[in-house]
């Protein structure tokens, strides 16, 4: 999204992860083949040598990604609201704007042109919430945490499963049903419901689209 705005083009883009939940710390990540050092940091930021990009979750996840209204059940994308004077056709109030609606504003590259300046970044989701699909059982059941535990033993961190572990080691730990899951990821073949007005997007990645 950023790279849509070439007034960002100086800025070397990090990311890090909030800190509201102890399960969620290190979900994002920033990526560095340098020198572990403040200077080797320090170069690698500044240089974009030794940078080695990000990793994060799809920003369509997001509450407020998209435009819309939850309790009117209209969700729109940037275009939509502006075809639509940003009007809500159910209640005639005006639509809760989402972040892609600003860098919309902002932007000044079309989409294609800022994904391909983006290559540095690899988009997650979370494991608890893939073994969760498979299983079809809440990201909180016993089910599920026991599962993302017994992976992360057996398997190693759960970024390392989710981008670099090979499929092979995955499907005779995990499953067939995982490792294809985490091949599609890996390969952005996900399916995206974008979040709008306080309601969460989902990521499946059962389904190809
Ligand atoms: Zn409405």
């Amino acid at each position: 999204m950023n790279r849509r705005c070439s007034f960002l083009d100086p800025f070397t883009l990090v990311s890090n992860s909030d800190a509201h939940s102890l399960q969620k710390l290190g979900r994002e990540a920033t990526l560095f083949d340098t020198e572990i050092s403040f200077q080797g940091i320090y170069n690698a930021l500044k240089t974009r040598d030794g940078f080695a990009g990000t990793i994060e979750f799809f920003p369509q996840e997001g509450k407020y990604y998209f435009d819309g209204h939850r309790k009117c059940d209209i969700c729109w994308n940037p275009v939509t609201t502006i075809d639509n004077n940003s009007i809500c056709p159910k209640c005639g109030k005006p639509v809760t704007k989402g972040v892609m609606y600003r860098v919309t504003e902002l932007a000044d590259r079309t989409i294609e042109q800022g994904i391909k300046l983006s290559e540095d970044f690899y988009s997650i989701t979370s494991l608890i919430d893939i073994i969760s699909e498979i299983t079809n059982k809440s990201p909180n059941s016993k089910t599920v945490q026991t599962e993302y535990l017994r992976l992360i033993e057996s398997l190693g961190a759960e970024l390392e499963i989710l981008l670099n572990i090979n499929l092979s080691d995955i499907k005779t730990v995990g499953g067939k049903e995982l490792s294809e899951g985490i091949k599609r990821l890996r390969a952005g073949y996900v399916s995206i419901k974008e979040g709008f007005d306080g309601e969460f997007g989902e990521i499946k990645i059962k389904t190809k689209t």
